[in-house]
């Protein structure tokens, strides 16, 4: 069986498969690549990803080492005046991506007609990480700085199961079967990792089995349409999923919480009796946090704890005088302010008079130098770079300008409450009894 994209997705994009188109920092794109067999919807290289960076065939990126950068197509593809063309995975494309291509904004021309397309894009192997960035929003979705943390309080490794209620976007699920996959996709074995996701979103379920399938992971992510609250988390015939953790991303953790205990004379229970069982529950809200950690105390969960993960991403890069001056609203505008590059050269080069006055003798002050370099480098009378060094080999636009870093300027960092239980292993009268047998102080 052809394996999943997710898992191992082979050297090179293939037909038929998923790939993450990457257009600049941020704005990946999901295409299932089709496109090599023939017309497709009357194009003639099959179906076409229209970006503001130009027309790509999927035909030009099938075949291709993943992470390889492709140029756009120098043929008019065809697409002139059809706009939000179904992509390859019969949807239509998000509108930052189809509003596109220069092509499309000239006059029309025929098809076959060579353009002046000059971006690229690289095209990328699905990680949870990408996906999680570029997937159809169908819900709030748990983020990577949450489900890294998340999965590892929990102990997901190679072989363990996870229940995960609601599935929602899909997003945990992803991340969840790629830490639990252990080889064994076919095997029913309760060592083979697997994911038990349950949603009761009728939508929501469809189209995230649409989505496992899509992307080979049938095997691996059981997906059931339940109301968790009402009916638990048995699946197909009453079977338990033995699971070693859970994952509770839902309005009322609690309402779930008594179908997620040990078995008793006429319950199964759908935890793997032999182990401990971890759990986290997400909750936005503290008054949820409260009500979930009283059910886990009444029904012998232990360690609770409470954990937020404060994520805060920081921009680090190179302030250069003059050009792609920080601003209130951005930090890669182009200001072109001559006026303040020239104040800055003007300072840099007094404090440096004033230092070498001093230190006449005592050696100068590497950074002081460096800084009037830079800074002359950077800027001549008309506010441009002009570094001696620009047209040369050895010109490195990169390294021009001071290192500064800042914060993201709207810092949202609550996304929800973790809270942590660990249920302990069922412990029956006969284990009672071995223990003490083979314990050095009972002999
Ligand atoms: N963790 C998901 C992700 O990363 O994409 C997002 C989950 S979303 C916030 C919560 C989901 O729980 C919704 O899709 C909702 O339909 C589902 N849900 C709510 N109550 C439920 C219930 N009683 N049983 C099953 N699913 C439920």
């Amino acid at each position: 069986a052809r394996s999943s994209p997710f898992i191992d997705p082979g050297p090179r994009t293939t037909e038929g498969t998923l790939a993450l188109v990457h257009l600049s920092r941020d704005n990946l794109q999901p295409v299932y690549l089709r496109g090599s067999t023939g017309a497709v919807d009357g194009y003639a290289e099959g179906n076409v990803i229209n970006t503001r960076f130009g027309s790509f065939p999927h035909s030009t990126l099938i075949g291709v080492p993943w992470g390889a950068q492709v140029r756009a197509s120098i043929v008019d593809t065809g697409s002139r005046g059809r706009k939000k063309k179904p992509d390859g995975n019969g949807e239509a494309a998000p509108e930052d991506m189809t509003e596109s291509t220069a092509a499309e904004e000239e006059p029309t021309a025929a098809a076959g007609v060579k353009t002046a397309a000059s971006g690229f894009v690289h095209v990328l192997a699905p990680t949870p990480e990408l996906w999680t960035m570029s997937l159809p929003h169908r819900t709030q979705v748990v983020y990577t700085p949450d489900y890294s943390y998340i999965l590892h309080r929990i102990r997901a490794r190679p072989g363990v199961r996870i229940i995960e209620a609601g599935a929602g976007s899909g997003s945990f699920t992803h991340a969840a079967v790629r830490a639990v996959f252990n080889g064994h996709p076919d095997s029913e074995s309760k060592d083979t990792g697997k994911v038990f996701s349950f949603e009761f979103d009728k939508a929501r379920f469809e189209k995230m089995q649409e989505e496992i399938e899509a992307h080979n992971l049938r095997d691996l992510v059981h997906i059931t349409h339940r109301d968790v609250y009402n009916e638990g988390f048995l699946v197909k015939d009453g079977e338990s999923p033995e699971a070693d953790c859970i994952f509770l991303d839902l309005p009322a953790p609690w309402k779930a919480l008594p179908h997620l205990t040990r078995a008793s004379q006429n319950r199964k229970s759908p935890l793997r009796a032999d182990r401990s069982v971890y759990l986290c529950t997400f909750s936005p809200c503290i008054e949820q946090v409260t009500k979930t950690v009283e059910v886990m105390r009444q029904l012998g969960w232990m360690d609770i704890e409470m954990v937020e993960v404060a994520h805060k991403r920081f921009n680090v890069m190179r302030e250069r005088v003059g050009l792609n001056m920080p601003t209130e609203r951005g930090t890669n505008q182009t200001a072109g302010n001559v006026a303040e590059a020239l104040a800055r050269l003007r300072e840099v080069e007094e404090k440096a008079r004033e230092f070498h006055g001093r230190a006449q003798g005592a050696g100068a002050n590497e950074d002081d130098e460096m800084d009037v370099d830079e800074a002359k480098a950077e800027v001549t009378a008309n506010g441009q770079v002009a570094n001696e060094d620009q047209d040369g080999d050895d010109a490195k636009p990169w390294m021009l300008g001071r290192l500064i870093h800042r914060t993201e300027a709207e810092i949202k960092t609550h996304t929800s409450y973790l809270t942590f239980a660990v249920l302990p292993q069922e412990w029956t009268a006969e284990q009672e009894a071995a223990a003490f047998e083979s314990w050095p102080c009972g002999q």
